[in-house]
């Protein structure tokens, strides 16, 4: 794929960034005949992509909200999804508890709703619960005032899993997809005075192989998430920001303080948004929050006042107490929420997501979320069509199956030997472009996600076979685990 950036070529489609929104387009723009090139400054799914609570969701919050057509366009995406991508993804059943009779008939008619605007694609009906019936589905859950509750049915998904399986859909359909490869610059036409000029392409950083190159393309698609605004003021210096990052943290604990298969969803925080816990491999994942920020950082790390928000959310709900010993890993989000004229609270800005074609005939998609992520890819790529004059190819990937590889259902309770054996190892670089030990354990496996400490024992097995692999040798080895032991205390308590 490297070699292909040295040919002199004009591709249909540039793609920037490797997170669920570009990889959907690279998806969508090569399994529609366009011969598409996908660059991602870090590795796939690095940035938000691989951050979130994994779930494939309507968006029950949005219902109460009254946005409708999202809640509807989302539960469209989600069956589409967990048909296309059955080895990544799973239905779930959630549970709600109630403290009140008003207090069940109201969650219970909204979620009975929620899977009537699903129509054919439902998943299972809603329905309402005793205690006792809880208390066998979710023993965790605190019994305390518990007034029954009701049970409703959502998909679950491995988020940075799913992303690495559309890089390798989008490679079985044409695309060339490159990580490590930074956009630092947007090449555009020589247009006569007074003329618009287009953008052409762009100018690539290569930080593995330290090179420089130029992408020429007839059409550019930015798919920055957080940083959009970044490539938008490459086209544009003067671009007003267009961004608001809003940070959500999740801490993981063992399924001990949640046992059984069930999620539980805690429908009203103290400020006002839902919280979950929710099983994922042999551990529980509890969040998130919502927290605007200033910095914007493909390494974010979860403040004080978050972790005890959920920690204090999750006890009040659960039986156990858990403390920030307890928690086994924790990692941080952030949302790329587009701006909206005076809403100050991130929690009520859209979740829709926003297509801007700029004079330059730059397109940048950001906000939406990974469930639509096919929805945006094809918003996106049908406006490159119309600004390229391309002769118009219908979207095929309603129905189109997602590459599912032998890795998305790993059991992380075996042995690390096993889990990282050589063979794998080498599976991982050279089918999944794998090339740090941060890659290996983030986001081809999901130890560090899982148990930030195991993954640190695991990192110097990792690095010997990546170092076979890849032909390297031991100052690799050592400067690879001392990376990733750095990066690991973002993830540690
Ligand atoms: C806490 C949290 C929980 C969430 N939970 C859910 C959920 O349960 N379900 C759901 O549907 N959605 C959820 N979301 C939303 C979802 O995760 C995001 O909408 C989605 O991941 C955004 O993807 P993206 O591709 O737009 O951005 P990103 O994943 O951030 O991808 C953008 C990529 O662009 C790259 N990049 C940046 N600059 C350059 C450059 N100059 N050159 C090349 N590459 C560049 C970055 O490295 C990055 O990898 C959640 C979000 C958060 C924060």
């Amino acid at each position: 794929m490297l070699q292909q950036l040295d040919e002199n070529k004009t591709w249909d489609m540039l793609i920037i960034g490797g997170g669920a929104t570009g990889l959907g387009a690279a998806v969508d723009a090569a399994s529609r005949g366009f011969s598409t090139i996908l660059i991602e400054a870090e590795d796939f799914a690095k940035g938000t992509s691989s951050r979130s609570t994994k779930l494939i969701h309507g968006g029950v919050r949005y219902l109460e909200q009254g946005n409708l057509k999202l809640v509807r366009e989302a539960l469209k995406e989600r069956g589409w999804l967990l048909n296309n991508a059955s080895g990544v993804t799973r239905t779930l059943g959630f549970i709600i508890p109630a403290f009140s009779f008003t207090q069940k008939m109201y969650y219970g008619a909204g979620l009975k709703f929620y899977d009537i605007l699903s129509g054919k694609l439902s998943l299972g009906a809603t329905k309402l619960l005793r205690n006792k019936t809880i208390q066998k589905l979710a023993p965790g859950i605190n019994k305390k005032n518990l007034s029954g509750g009701i049970l409703y049915h959502d998909g679950q998904f491995d988020d940075a899993r799913l992303a690495i399986d559309l890089a390798c859909t989008a490679a079985q359909h044409g695309a060339v997809l490159i990580n490590y490869c930074e956009a630092t610059a947007l090449l555009k036409t020589n247009q006569p005075a007074g003329k618009q000029s287009k953008v052409s392409g762009a100018v690539v950083y290569d930080s593995i192989n330290d090179r420089t190159f130029e992408i020429k393309s007839k059409t550019v698609i930015n798919a920055t998430g957080v940083f959009a605004d970044d490539i938008l003021q490459m086209d544009n210096k003067g671009a007003a920001d267009i961004v608001t990052p809003s940070q959500g943290i999740h801490l993981v604990v063992d399924k001990k303080f949640f046992p059984g298969n069930h999620a539980m969803m805690i429908p009203k925080t103290d400020d006002k948004r839902v919280l979950f816990a929710v099983p994922w491999h042999n551990k529980v994942v509890l969040g998130t929050t919502d927290t605007q920020i200033e910095d914007i950082s493909d390494e974010p790390t979860p403040l004080h006042e978050e972790i005890d928000f959920v920690l204090e959310h999750a006890n009040r709900y659960l039986q156990s107490d858990i403390t920030l010993a307890d928690v086994t890993s924790m990692f941080a989000g952030l949302r790329p929420l587009v701006r909206t004229k005076g809403v100050t609270n991130t929690s009520l800005l859209s979740r829709d997501h926003v297509i801007i074609v700029s004079l330059s005939d730059l397109i940048t998609i950001t906000g939406g979320k990974w469930t639509t992520y096919r929805r945006m890819a094809e918003d996106a790529v049908n406006n490159a069509i119309f600004v390229a004059k391309f002769p118009y190819k219908d979207c095929v990937t309603r129905n189109l199956p997602i590459n599912s590889s032998q890795f998305d259902n790993i059991n992380y309770d075996d042995e690390l030997e096993n889990i990282y054996s050589a063979g794998n190892i080498k599976k991982y670089v050279e089918n999944e472009m794998a090339v740090s030990v941060e890659d290996v354990l983030a986001r081809r496996t999901r130890l560090l996600f899982l148990d930030a400490k195991r993954a640190v024992t695991a990192a110097p097995l990792v690095a010997q076979h990546m170092a076979s692999a890849l032909n390297k040798n031991e100052e690799w080895i050592r400067l690879e685990t001392d990376n990733f032991i750095q990066l690991s205390k973002n993830y540690l308590p």
